[in-house]
């Protein structure tokens, strides 16, 4: 153990418009030893998020920027490797914000043991936080009822996704709008959905409407900008939009925010809320279960794309953003334990 190093990437600037690869520096530092109510955590998966773009800014958001020169930030599944703290033993399972390193110290607060699951890559997936803010999100924002008819943007990605398949098992009519023709048609022919929208060759705002006779109840938002905009002009009165995400906005350094506001929602009589999945932490477990129980009956399909190798990281999460992942995109760091 003592021989390890411990591979990091580094934030070395905050990044001006675009991501860049020259954004990050690779090193290669000792192994941290853990104090006292610490542990040693040892990262199996890495969790790439568009957030993690934004929370490269300076600007504050809903957590603190990530600090130049040190560790990029980031959700990661984990193993105890060491622990001086008698909740946790060497071999735990657990969620952790190792960020983009092989080893992490971390307060043993800040590590939540989790139950194993089949696969692995799973629990950063379909039951990790994607998962779970689709889940919430869509039913505790969205509250979708059978007939009605849900739009989701983002909707091959990881929580587009999940949010998708579960407004179809509650019974909805699902319209999804995404980057490709192939996610098109991924989204009507392997998930279910009445129709898909390519949001590069089509016009969203003249598009929606024919794929949305009886309007929009419920939009899922994981994009912001123009789409969300186009989404506002069909929403049903007494419709809800879900804001979960505005990845238009995030590599740009400008947000793009529509018009309209509040006319619209007024006109039309419809509700925006936000949220942050951490909101219903303290429910996460039932909400798993259920998660679990609609894979294993085969109605909610969780797609990954997982790229192996810590030192792919920075060029995965620039792909992200320009839309090459289909489901749930992370970094294999470590094989399963
Ligand atoms: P993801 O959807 O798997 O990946 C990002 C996708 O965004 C890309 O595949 C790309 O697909 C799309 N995209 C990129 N640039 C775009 C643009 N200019 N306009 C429209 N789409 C664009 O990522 P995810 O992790 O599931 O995150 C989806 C959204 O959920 C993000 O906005 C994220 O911040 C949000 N989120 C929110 C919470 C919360 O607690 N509120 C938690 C997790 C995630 P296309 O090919 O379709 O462009």
């Amino acid at each position: 153990m003592a021989n390890e190093i411990n591979r990091q990437w580094i934030l070395r600037r905050r990044p001006k418009g675009k991501l860049q690869e020259s954004d990050f520096e690779f090193r290669e530092t000792p192994l941290p030893e853990p104090g006292p109510g610490q542990v040693l955590t040892r990262t199996l998966y890495l969790s790439l998020d568009p957030a993690n773009r934004m929370w490269m800014n300076a600007a504050p958001s809903y957590r603190p920027p990530v600090e130049v020169g040190g560790p990029m930030d980031g959700f990661t599944v984990a193993q105890v490797v060491a622990s001086n703290d008698p909740s946790f033993q060497p071999g735990d399972l657990v969620e952790s914000e190792n960020g983009w390193q092989d080893y992490a110290v971390l307060p043993a607060a800040r590590v939540v043991k989790v139950r194993p699951r089949s696969p692995l890559s799973h629990r950063v997936s379909v039951y990790g936080v994607t998962g779970l803010t689709a889940y919430f999100g869509l039913l505790e924002i969205g509250r979708p009822q059978a007939g009605e008819t849900v739009v989701v943007s983002g909707a091959a990605g990881a929580t587009g996704s999940v949010a998708g398949q579960i407004a179809r098992i509650k019974g909805s009519r699902v319209v999804g709008i995404a980057g490709t023709d192939e996610k098109c048609r991924w989204l009507t022919d392997d998930l279910g959905f009445a129709a898909a929208i390519n949001y590069k060759t089509e016009q969203v705002g003249k598009a929606l409407p024919g794929c949305c006779p009886d309007g929009i109840d419920v939009y899922f938002d994981n994009v912001g900008g123009e789409t969300l905009q186009a989404a506002m002009f069909n929403m049903n009165r007494g419709g809800r939009i879900v804001c979960c995400g505005a990845v238009s906005s995030y590599d740009s350094g400008q947000w793009n925010s529509p018009v309209g506001v509040p006319g619209l929602l007024i006109q039309r009589r419809f509700r925006m809320e936000g949220f942050i999945v951490l909101d219903y932490y303290d429910r996460r477990e039932a909400a798993e279960d259920e998660l679990v129980a609609w894979v294993n009956d085969g109605r909610l399909i969780s797609r990954e794309d997982i790229i192996d190798g810590l030192e792919q990281a920075p060029r995965a999460l620039i792909g992200l953003l320009h839309g090459e992942n289909i489901g749930k995109r992370m970094i294999r760091v470590a094989p399963d334990p």
